[in-house]
Order: structure tokens, then sequence, then C-alpha cells
């Protein structure tokens, strides 16, 4: 997907920030320094594309994820190239666009159609053709696709959702942000067998996970 458009140089220099802010996964900053990003935010705030701490508003209230968050959740779920990956938010589609270049097959689902159009409009623009979007409550997983070797889950949950868990292959990796609804920790949980290991990385700030094992949706 190596592109030469006006925003290259801001890609490289996002990529060299978060290179020293840790993420040390190579194959994961190459493609972060490919897969434009601007294309997924609306137009007037293109110019905030690569700054690498901030989430920038996609409409409907959701916003995508700052690409350090991006980079270290992707880097927790430790992504092979023949991976299946489900991810839970699809929002702008971004996530999804950088997964689609570590993995073999990427699943992607968003609770809001607007948002979930759009985002399967900037993926097929791009020529991307190994993911594939679905429009539901992403807390009850998408079973027909399961199991996962890595569920990364972009919106802030109550507790870790039952039914991910159980989706997971033997080894896959589940990472989640779980807390209070305005802040939360994110958890890495790995299925080994019939058993779970849960770890912490690091606090994080996500809109709420809304569905059956989320928040209830807020009237507004
Ligand atoms: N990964 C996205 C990206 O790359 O732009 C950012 C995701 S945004 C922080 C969180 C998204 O999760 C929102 O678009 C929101 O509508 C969605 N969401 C919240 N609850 C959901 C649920 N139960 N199932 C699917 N999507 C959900």
């Amino acid at each position: 997907m190596a592109r030469a458009d006006g925003y290259a140089y801001r890609r490289a220099q996002m990529v060299e920030s978060l290179r020293r802010g840790g993420i040390r996964d190579a194959r994961l900053l190459e493609v972060m320094a490919e897969v434009p990003r601007h294309l997924f935010v609306p137009e007037a705030l293109r110019h905030q594309a690569y700054s690498d701490d901030v989430s920038i508003h996609i409409g409907e209230g959701q916003t995508i994820s700052q690409p350090r968050i991006v980079a270290l959740m992707t880097e927790a779920a430790r992504i092979g190239a023949e991976s299946r990956v489900l991810e839970i938010g699809t929002g702008s589609g971004y996530q999804a666009a950088v997964l689609s270049s570590l993995a073999r097959f990427v699943f992607t689902i968003e609770r809001v159609g607007s948002l979930a159009r759009e985002a399967k409009r900037v993926l097929d623009f791009l020529g991307i053709d190994n993911v594939s979007v679905k429009v539901m409550d992403g807390t009850l997983g998408w079973r027909a696709q399961a199991p996962y070797d890595a569920i990364l889950v972009t919106a802030g949950a109550p507790e870790v959702p039952a039914p991910l868990v159980g989706q997971l292959a033997d080894g896959g990796r589940l990472v989640v942000p779980v807390g209070p609804r305005d802040t939360q920790v994110l958890q890495v949980v790995e299925r080994r067998g019939e058993r779970t290991f849960a770890s912490e990385l690091k606090g994080a700030c996500f809109v709420p996970l809304i569905g059956r094992h989320g928040w209830e949706a807020k009237e507004s």
C-alpha cells in the first residue's frame, strides 16, 4: 500500500515518535508508515491525522483512536501473517486497515451503521479486500467466523465480554480496555487450553462499548 502522497513525511514523523515511545514491532511500524490515516478522518481535520496522541472526532459522537493506542494494542495482540483477527468498534476503519496488512483475515464489527458504511467505503477505495465489516452488537463477537488468533476491542468495556473470550483460539489474545465508563485500563487476556491469563498494559480513555456485554446506551 506504499504511497507517495502529501502526507508521507508526517507519517514518517508519527512512526518515529511511536518508535521513541517504545513500539518495537518493526513490521507494525512499517505498516503504520504506509496506511494513509488522513483518509479515515473528516477532511477539515486532516491536519491532525498524524499526531501520535490525538484522537479525532469522526461523527456520531465517536472517535478514531490515537495512533499510539492503535500501535500499542496491535503490538500486544501479536498478530502473524496467517492470523484471523476480530475487531470490535470499526469506527473510521483505520485500525482495521492496519490489521489488514498484518493478518490473513480481519473481521470488524460496528454498531453504528453510518460509520460502518463510511469505513467500508474507504477500505474499498484503498483496495483492501481481506476485511469484512458487519453492523451488530460486537460484545457478542462474530461466532460464525470464530475462533480468532486475536481480538481487539476499541471501546471501553465495564468488564471483559465473556463471549469474546469464548471465541479466542488456543493461544489467542484479547486486548480490551476495561474499567469505569470514561477511563479504563488496557487488559490482555490470553487463552491457553481451557485457562485464561490476564495482564494489564496501561491506562486508556475510550468511548464506551455499548451492548449486551457492555454499557447501556445513554439517551441523548
Ligand atoms: N477502531 C476505530 C478506528 O480505527 O477508527 C476507533 C473506534 S472508536 C474509539 C469506538 C467505536 O466502537 C465507535 O465507532 C463505536 O460506535 C463502536 N462501538 C461501541 N460499542 C460497540 C459494540 N457493542 N459493537 C460494535 N461497535 C461498538
